[in-house]
């Protein structure tokens, strides 16, 4: 065993090194890892956005 095979971190493309020592692999970070499951949490679900209509254009119209 001498040096860890290097890994390119899926979410930024760094180099980082394949170890126990790194929780996160094959991130290079913890927040690299939260982006990307962050990534697919938002396809898997779906948050509708807000879309509030906006009061004032209907009254222009009418107007
Ligand atoms: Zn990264």
């Amino acid at each position: 065993m001498s040096t860890p095979p290097l890994v390119a971190c899926p979410q930024c493309g760094k180099k980082t090194a394949w170890t126990p020592a790194n929780p996160f692999r094959p991130f290079c970070s913890e927040r690299c890892k939260l982006i990307d499951l962050g990534q697919w949490a938002k396809e898997e679900y779906r948050i509708p956005e807000q879309q509030q209509p906006l009061a004032g254009n209907e009254a222009e119209e009418n107007d």
